[in-house]
């Protein structure tokens, strides 16, 4: 049922949103706390607590025996949560896998790898949520992050990607990811709120970027209009 109403929801922003859908590009894959977090680890997930292993790939590569025993990767297991993987990284993710010189854990990740490729079958992109473990991480991911993840592959699928631009300009997805959901949710006027509210650093920007995006679109009356405002944006962040 909650994949049916996700589903509504991400219809009803590219009507009016005037983006392209095609129910097909949403799928997704429950995965455990651990794939989720050696998987963001080894994307350049930003996240300040992979950071302190490596900024690019390769250090965090050379690094991942010790994050795996550290006191940090024990705090990250704690978490829930998801992304979206794209079929087109995973050929790179997959050598870069290759390099780790733990042999268990590399045949570990590999297998993972494996499992990703089937259930991408055609498909693009795929959301990635960490299996619930309790009544409050399933509402969690059932009401808000599917959707979320959804939200990013509809952007996706529509060429608005701001990382695409500059990896700095990666704040602009998430905000425009969270502008969406409280869209649909009719809670744009407590952005700020939500702000104050959160404590994390990373994700209190989020907010913030909503909130520019809540600016930009404010008079924007037509799906027409908001997509062109969208793209004018986009367009001013190439230059
Ligand atoms: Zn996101």
């Amino acid at each position: 049922m909650y994949i049916q109403k996700a589903k509504s929801q991400i219809k009803k922003l590219a009507k009016e949103f005037d983006l392209e859908y095609n129910p097909i590009w949403f799928k997704h894959l429950w995965i455990s706390v651990r794939h989720e977090i050696l998987t963001e680890y080894i994307g350049t997930c930003p996240d300040p607590i992979y950071q302190k292993y490596g900024k690019t790939t390769e250090q965090r590569i050379k690094n991942i025996n010790k994050f795996v025993n550290s006191k940090d990767f024990q705090d990250c297991l704690k978490r829930y949560g998801g992304q979206i993987s794209q079929k087109s990284e995973l050929k790179q993710e997959e050598k870069w896998i290759k390099k780790i010189n733990n042999e268990e854990l590399r045949k570990e990740l590999l297998k993972f790898q494996e499992k990703l490729k089937k259930r991408f079958s055609k498909n693009d992109f795929l959301a990635l949520l960490t299996t619930p473990r309790n009544e409050r991480e399933t509402k969690w991911q059932m009401k808000f992050l599917l959707r979320h993840e959804w939200i990013h592959i509809l952007l996706n699928k529509n060429k608005i990607q701001f990382q695409e631009i500059a990896k700095k300009y990666w704040y602009y997805d998430e905000g425009i990811n969270e502008y969406l959901g409280a869209y649909l949710d009719g809670t744009l006027k407590n952005l700020e709120k939500f702000r104050d509210k959160e404590d994390y650093p990373m994700e209190k920007r989020y907010w913030v970027y909503a909130i520019k995006l809540r600016e930009l679109l404010k008079d924007k009356d037509t799906p027409g209009k908001r997509k062109m405002a969208i793209l004018n944006l986009i367009s001013q962040l190439k230059k």
